[in-house]
């Protein structure tokens, strides 16, 4: 007789149809328009929308024009100064009515979800949905609190919004609600492959009673994109996509004033070490990379095993594989379901074909003819494996191993991405040091893919930048609201003076490198004029002084891993020594701005362990670490107002809170920077912590914004502000145009940081 056991293996499934009647009579409504000032309008022309799963057509959608983009941002224009002068509590009534519509047409949505993107009922049902419903919720919260914690800020005005087909949803959720909540009125743009479920969220905007032009929707492919960002009248773009079209929308907004927000790719690493629960990490990869058919942007696609272990987990993974099931996504009991369009899934064989070719050896599921892709793992591979490097978006992990915690971390970082992370293991001290050491936006320890309104999401490197959910997602849909919010406008450098002898004096400054004094590459000086007085030379430096500098930066690592009281301490040793040299800065600078220079060293020396992160409170038991994390390597474009307390307004946050820096002081009067580094070389102040390269500011900065190295860009020079945000489009880097160059406060010190949300289980 069989056993139980032999029963439930030899046991098929039967079918568990969800019934997709309800949106079929919904989108018996078609063909659709754009959803704008609160109205459809007519179908213009028409693209098709497919179910990925049959490839019948669902529905017939309209191909936005310039001039749907451009009626669509006057109606959230004219509806702007209404929406943003409401009161919280009234928009929050807003938010909130559209999560309880939302909610109560789940079924909808979710069936709606499935057939448009081909991704399982169960997960559309339990995941997707809920989380959007939740991500309304919340931020009905933020509407209402708005004002008191968010003081002295406003919205941008329009947001042109514009997501991709992976969770179309969830990303419209993401993207609106923290919009709405901040006064922001918005044009969303969905994928062309997945553009249903936004438009019946329009018919919840009509039926939640949303003013109309708050909300617009317009459908379209990649040009309606390109239009949305392109146009004159919006005021901050937030996308979600590929690394690619992130860069282009970083070159195509340089220089316009509007807001960015990317998040982008990833190739995310999931650490397993020895001591880890081996069993619930195997499940770990089921929800990492092969939950919704791995087109997750942060999936764990790459699985890093301790080596002691490597062999059981791969037989424990292979086994649990060969039991999912791929199939029809309305089917209750499928893991697997369809893969978004045909063009994706030639995408995901080409890249495993370049896989195997590389020596890639490939196991894969089962699954049936059509749009499916089987669940898939790649062993023996190298990190020049395609498979290893790129971005697939589909069901596909890579599994390499690793014999100590350094080799694990250098793994995880061998990439240009930086969104997310997974660590496993028993031992929570190791894990922990893990999730400091991995180049990531989110890490989730013995978890994984957890998302929560109230947890800050977004990456870093090429994953981009910008933060989405809970208290950081909604500073990025708010800005300063002073009346001189605009920057000034550009304004040419003043050509640097030919190089002249100075009477008697002959004192040339140098570049202040790793802590040391050098002379410029180019062993060029230029002359520093004070009026029509000769006040001394500069040191020309060039691209190759900035490589240097940066090589020095990259090296003073140990200033990042200081504690905020070790940096304070050297700070207000450097406010003491600006004290003991005052005399000898008089010759560059009024002693009034030595005087305000002095107080600055003090305030971000008060600082510097004082700007905490926070403990969010999500849904599930964790604690959800939000920890302000600094860049690292940073280069500072400083003002020409006010050279030395120009340089040290910027200078001392990011230093303030680790990043160690490079920094070009006032083209035409840099020798109170350079003066200054006499009084860093005695205040303790690590060597490579602070480089000062002075020369033309164009090339310099150009070559800080161009390099791979550099994590973040601020820029207080107006002159070069487009084309330093078109040259960082490279490695995505934040690049943050300082409006007041003299400033002070958490603006700068927000601005130093980036959040890393660690999710660590707790009561669980
Ligand atoms: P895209 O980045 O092309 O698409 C994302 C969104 O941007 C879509 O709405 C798209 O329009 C729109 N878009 C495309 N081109 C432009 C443009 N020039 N200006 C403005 N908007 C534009 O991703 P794909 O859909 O082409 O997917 C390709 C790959 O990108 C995937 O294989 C995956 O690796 C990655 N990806 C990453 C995602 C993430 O969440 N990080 C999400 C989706 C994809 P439309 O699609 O309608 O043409």
């Amino acid at each position: 007789m069989p056993t139980i056991t032999e029963i439930l293996d030899t046991m098929d499934y039967g079918p568990a149809l969800e019934s997709d009647a309800i949106a079929r009579d919904w989108l018996a409504r078609g063909p659709f328009g754009h959803f704008i000032g609160g109205n459809f309008t007519p179908p213009g022309q028409m693209f098709e929308t497919r179910d990925p799963a049959s490839d019948a057509v669902l529905a017939q959608v309209t191909q936005g024009t310039d001039q749907d983009v451009d009626a669509a941002v006057s109606a959230a224009r004219a509806a702007f100064p209404a929406w943003s002068g409401l009161p919280g509590h009234a928009r929050a009534r807003h938010i909130y009515a559209i999560a309880r519509q939302i909610q109560k047409r789940e079924r909808l949505f979710s069936v709606l979800e499935c057939l448009d993107n081909g991704k399982p009922i169960r997960e559309a049902r339990d995941i997707d949905v809920p989380l959007a419903v939740r991500h309304f919720y919340h931020h009905a919260g933020w509407a209402e609190l708005v004002a008191e914690e968010f003081a002295g800020q406003g919205p941008h005005g329009v947001c042109g919004q514009i997501i991709p087909w992976n969770f179309p949803l969830l990303m419209l959720a993401w993207k609106i609600a923290p919009a709405l909540a901040a006064g922001n009125t918005v044009v969303l743009k969905p994928a062309e492959y997945t553009p249903l479920t936004a438009l019946l969220f329009a018919e919840i905007c009509i039926e939640a009673g949303l003013p109309a032009g708050v909300v617009n929707i317009v459908t379209g492919d990649g040009t309606t994109g390109a239009a949305l960002v392109a146009h004159e009248g919006v005021d901050k773009i937030a996308f979600t996509g590929s690394t690619n079209v992130g860069r282009e929308i970083r070159r195509a907004t340089a220089g316009t004033d509007k807001a960015l927000t990317l998040e982008l790719g990833g190739k995310s690493p999931f650490i397993v070490f020895a001591d880890a629960d081996l069993d619930a990490a195997v499940e770990g990869v089921v929800d990492a990379i092969w939950f919704n058919q791995g087109e997750v942007c942060c999936a764990g696609s790459r699985i890093l095993v301790a080596e002691a272990v490597a062999g059981q987990f791969e037989a424990k993974l292979r086994a649990r594989m060969g039991g999912l099931r791929v199939g029809a996504p309305l089917d209750k009991s499928t893991d697997i379901g369809a893969i978004v369009h045909p063009r994706q899934l030639v995408r995901i064989h080409d890249l495993l074909a370049q896989g195997q070719a590389a020596g890639g050896v490939l196991y894969q599921g089962q699954a049936p003819n059509g749009c499916f892709c089987a669940p898939a793992l790649m062993v023996e591979v190298s990190p020049a494996n395609p498979c290893v490097s790129e971005e697939i978006f589909g069901p596909v992990a890579v599994m390499m191993s690793f014999r100590t915690p350094d080799e694990a971390v250098e793994l995880a970082n061998n990439t240009r991405y930086g969104l997310a992370a997974s660590i496993w293991s028993e031992n929570l001290t190791q894990a922990m040091d893990i999730a400091a050491r991995v180049k990531a936006g989110v890490v989730w320890i013995n978890a994984t893919n957890l998302f929560d309104a109230n947890a800050p999401f977004g990456g870093t490197r090429e994953s981009g930048f910008g933060r989405e959910g809970a208290r950081a997602g909604m500073a990025a849909y708010l800005r300063p609201a002073r009346a001189d919010a605009k920057p000034v406008a550009p304004t040419p450098l003043a050509p640097l003076p030919q190089s002249a002898s100075i009477g008697g004096l002959d004192r040339t400054h140098k570049l202040y490198i790793g802590g040391a004094q050098k002379r410029a590459d180019t062993g060029q000086s230029y002359s520093v004029l004070a009026g029509d007085t000769l006040q001394g030379h500069a040191p020309f430096g060039s691209r190759k002084d900035i490589r240097n500098a940066v090589e020095a930066a990259h090296k003073a690592s140990a200033w990042t891993a200081m504690s905020g009281h070790q940096r304070a301490q050297i700070l207000y040793f450097l406010g003491e020594n600006l004290v003991a040299r005052a005399d000898s800065l008089c010759a560059f600078a009024p002693r009034s701005e030595i005087d305000a220079s002095i107080a600055r060293a003090f305030y971000y020396a008060a600082w510097a362990d004082k700007f905490d992160g926070s403990v969010h409170d999500t849904q599930s038991a964790h604690v959800t670490l939000a920890m302000k994390e600094a860049f690292g390597v940073m280069g500072l474009v400083c003002g020409e107002e006010a050279p030395l307390l120009g340089f040290l307004s910027l200078v001392l946050p990011a230093i303030a809170m680790g990043n160690r820096v490079i920094a070009t002081p006032s083209q035409s009067a840099p020798l109170a920077a350079l003066e200054l580094a006499q009084v860093l070389a005695i205040s303790d102040i690590p060597a490579g912590v602070i480089n000062i390269v002075s020369g033309p500011v164009a090339d310099l900065a150009q070559t800080l914004a161009a390099h791979d190295d550099v994590a973040a860009l601020w820029c207080a020079q107006p002159a070069v502000a487009e084309m330093v945000e078109r040259a960082s489009a490279g490695n995505l880097k934040p690049v943050w145009q300082v409006s007041d160059p003299l400033g002070q406060g958490r603006d700068y010190l927000n601005a130093a940081t980036q959040i890393k949300t660690i999710w660590v289980p707790y009561g669980a």
